[in-house]
């Protein structure tokens, strides 16, 4: 055979393997089926959405995903009078505490001592003398009022091991800065344990990807803290968390002086920064780490972001003034 012969089999052979390599791309992005599921749990919006090629272990999954967030829920919750957390506030003391209530707490604690007070989960007493405060009268406690409260916060008062947990006099923990960050986790492996290879669980703002989408990596939009038809910017996501802290969800005055994180060592909300959003290999420390850094603020915080391998932030101060850690990753736009 001559050389011409030889090159136009090998031209009709390159056609035919580009043409294949399309049809196999374009069936790669159009054979999976894209499942969207919301469910209001733990006082959010928790949303699942699953890629997967076989629709109904999509479905499966998550609806068992459903249910672990929901069964969390039901141990974790302070507004469900029979979770074993309202059980340990009521009690003191708890016997034979569930895993779920465990690691939570030892967690918590770990996140205390790294903040050095920052983060504490016995300032549940200042959030309800906000709310008795704001729906009784409408205006904000007094400062004897706050003192009086905060006589009750202190971390350090909590004793925990596998057979008892106990908190000290008057004290009530709250679980809102990092329960919901675990149940996304947990979320996340039952996904897996059913075979699941792309989802996002989402719960208002506390971000898991389990691998990539069809097409690439997760896009997920950080919300303008001041404008919520606005963003600030866009990071990727591929098997890794994010989570935001802000002043804008839930706050008990216009004004937002008063809203839902506290500084544990004033008694007041944490003023410094409009949102913290960090960006972690797991959904449970993303949740933690951003509702400490948001306490700690702008110098103290950043320098807790640098701190800590593998985890990323971008901080908005209430000047606006917008601060990301060294490797803070963005997605072209
Ligand atoms: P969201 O719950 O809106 O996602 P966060 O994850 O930042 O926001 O958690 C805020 C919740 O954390 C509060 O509602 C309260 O339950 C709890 N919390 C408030 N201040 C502190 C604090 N200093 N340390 C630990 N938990 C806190
Ligand atoms: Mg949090």
């Amino acid at each position: 055979m001559n050389n011409k012969y030889l090159n136009l089999i090998q031209c009709i052979f390159s056609i035919i393997l580009f043409l294949l390599l399309i049809t196999v791309s374009a069936n790669s992005r159009s054979r999976f089926y894209e499942l969207k599921r919301s469910e209001k749990i733990m006082d959010t919006v928790f949303t699942i959405t699953i890629y997967s090629d076989l629709p109904e272990t999509a479905e499966k999954a998550a609806a068992k995903a459903f249910s672990e967030i929901k069964r969390i829920e039901s141990k974790l919750d302070i507004y469900n009078k029979n979770s074993e957390l309202s059980k340990l506030n009521k009690n003191g003391t708890l016997l034979s505490p569930s895993r779920d209530l465990f690691v939570n707490i030892e967690k918590s604690l770990y996140y205390s001592d790294l903040s050095n007070g920052a983060f504490d989960i016995t300032v549940q007493p200042i959030l309800d003398l906000y709310k008795k405060s704001f729906s009784e009268r409408n205006s904000p406690p007094t400062d004897e009022m706050i003192i009086k409260q905060l006589k009750k916060v202190d971390y350090k008062n909590i004793k925990i091991n596998n057979n008892k947990i106990t908190i000290g006099r008057g004290q009530r923990l709250t679980l809102g800065g990092i329960a919901k960050g675990y149940a996304v986790e947990k979320a996340v492996e039952i996904l897996k344990a059913c075979n699941i290879k792309m989802a996002l669980v989402d719960a208002g703002g506390n971000i898991r990807a389990l691998g990539k989408k069809p097409d690439g990596v997760w896009n997920i939009a950080i919300r303008d803290p001041r404008n919520k038809n606005n963003y600030i910017t866009i990071i990727p996501l591929e098997n890794n968390a994010v989570s935001t802290s802000g002043d804008y969800e839930r706050f008990f005055n216009p004004d937002k002086k008063f809203h839902h994180i506290i500084n544990p060592k004033t008694g007041y909300s944490a003023i410094e920064l409009i949102s913290a959003t960090i960006v972690a290999d797991n959904a449970f420390d993303a949740d933690a780490a951003s509702t400490t850094v948001f306490v700690l603020g702008k110098t103290k915080g950043m320098g807790l972001i640098e701190s800590l391998p593998n985890v990323e932030g971008l901080i908005i101060t209430k000047e606006r003034d917008i601060c990301r850690s060294s490797g803070f990753k963005e997605s072209k736009q």
